[in-house]
């Protein structure tokens, strides 16, 4: 690294194709999860949206190569655009709000404006269902958020005087909901807000810790009225200055990071994030991570991941909305190599463990079209596979003798 850092040309490549290696590990291992957590919902529960995500949406797949990178992609698939429920909706989903909140974030800070990071949290028991939990964190924001003690008097002329807005120059708030979920504490849904100011906070002049105070004795008002449970004034919310180059807090690309995070482990606890419950799930077989899975997935159905985001996107210019529908279904510039016939697919799915779809992208990336088609096979060893050369399109991986079987729309049964 030393090396690199004094700029000799051949180090600096070979760290950052170092880099570009990790960060295809990660890619594929992100890949592999996402079809293993498929296949458990399929199993789980069955005739669902999420169920349904990954599936043809007609008699065959287009497997895609990315730009050039060889990194391959199926297409015509159905997308259940869960940020919660799906890692591959979800991944997608969480990448552009994060871009989003990247965006008005450091739009904001250059204009001149502050903005803090708010974490929020309550004491929770095994025995708490999630449902409640997270009823108790979005039913809480929306209090704290309210009335006039925040919003302050409306006057004649459509002005408000008093109220924290008012006192800290708030502008717009961005709140995102993260859970996770611990072997003792059960269940922890906690809330990470961005606060807009028209003016930085600042721990010096004793202003952050006023406005972290504020917000402090509101939450632990409203947790005691709700679950009659006790904060310490110290514990509950946590305030950090967020920051650009220059200053002191948090790095914006850090916040936006941990605001809309996706990552599979949670390094920091022992809690465990939804999706390590979901391969844990599939991993041991455990009933009650099973169950625990299924409660996680009914609780977070049409709630909001990000709420907030509109109100600055008008400030700060950004593009129109993309709908999470969009942003799970954004088609990727590419090149459709080889398709498979829809039976095979939606049969390959049904390996649980074995997550062969994303093995057989795996063994495309690696050894080409007979790489995947050995790993099609060597999951369906009763049905003879071929690869079919075409003279218009691509090559198509099918069954040898299709004869026994209606192509529809749907696909058979193998
Ligand atoms: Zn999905």
């Amino acid at each position: 690294m030393a090396m690199a850092a004094l700029g000799n040309p051949a180090d600096t490549a070979s760290a950052a194709s170092e880099n570009r290696e990790l960060r295809r590990a990660r890619q594929k291992a992100r890949r592999k999860a996402a079809w293993i957590i498929r296949s458990l919902t399929e199993t789980l529960m069955p005739r669902t949206r999420w169920a349904d995500c990954g599936n043809p949406v007609g008699a065959h797949v287009e497997v895609k190569e990315l730009n050039e990178t060889g990194v391959m992609q199926p297409a015509k698939i159905a997308t259940c655009a869960s940020p919660w429920a799906c890692l591959s909706c979800a991944a997608k989903i969480r990448a552009q709000r994060g871009m989003e909140i990247d965006h008005v974030t450091k739009a904001h800070l250059a204009a001149g404006g502050g903005v803090t990071f708010l974490t929020f949290t309550f004491p929770h028991e095994l025995r708490d269902s999630l449902e409640k939990c997270l009823d108790t964190v979005t039913a809480g924001w929306r209090s704290l958020v309210s009335g006039a003690v925040y919003a302050g008097v409306k006057q004649e002329d459509g002005t408000y005087v008093g109220g924290a807005r008012g006192r800290w120059g708030i502008v717009g708030n961005i709140r995102a909901v993260e859970i996770t979920d611990g072997l003792t504490f059960g269940w922890h849904p906690h809330l990470h807000v961005l606060c807009f100011h028209d003016q930085p906070l600042s721990p010096e002049d004793g202003s952050l810790q006023e406005f972290r105070a504020w917000w402090s004795n509101r939450w632990a008002n409203w947790i005691k009225r709700t679950l009659g449970r006790d904060i310490h004034s110290e514990r509950g919310v946590d305030a950090v200055v967020v920051r650009d180059r220059a200053g002191i807090g948090e790095y914006v690309s850090k916040i936006h990071f941990e605001l809309v995070r996706a990552d599979l482990k949670d390094g920091r606890r022992k809690n465990r994030t939804p999706w390590q419950i979901a391969l844990d799930a599939v991993e041991t077989g455990d009933k009650r991570d099973m169950a625990r899975w299924v409660e996680y997935c009914e609780a977070t159905k049409r709630k909001w991941l990000v709420t907030g985001l509109a109100a600055l996107r008008k400030l700060y210019g950004l593009p129109p909305e993309m709908t999470d529908e969009d942003a799970a279904s954004q088609a990727q510039q590419g090149t459709v190599r080889v398709c498979v016939d829809g039976r095979v697919w939606r049969r390959a799915r049904r390996y649980n463990r074995r997550a062969v779809i994303a093995d057989a992208l795996a063994a495309y990336e690696t050894d080409g079209i007979n790489g995947m088609l050995r790993a099609f096979q060597e999951a369906m060893p009763d049905q003879a596979l071929r690869v079919r050369r075409r003279w218009l399109g691509p090559p198509m991986i099918e069954p040898v003798d299709d004869r026994p079987w209606q192509r529809s729309r749907r696909g058979g049964e193998l």
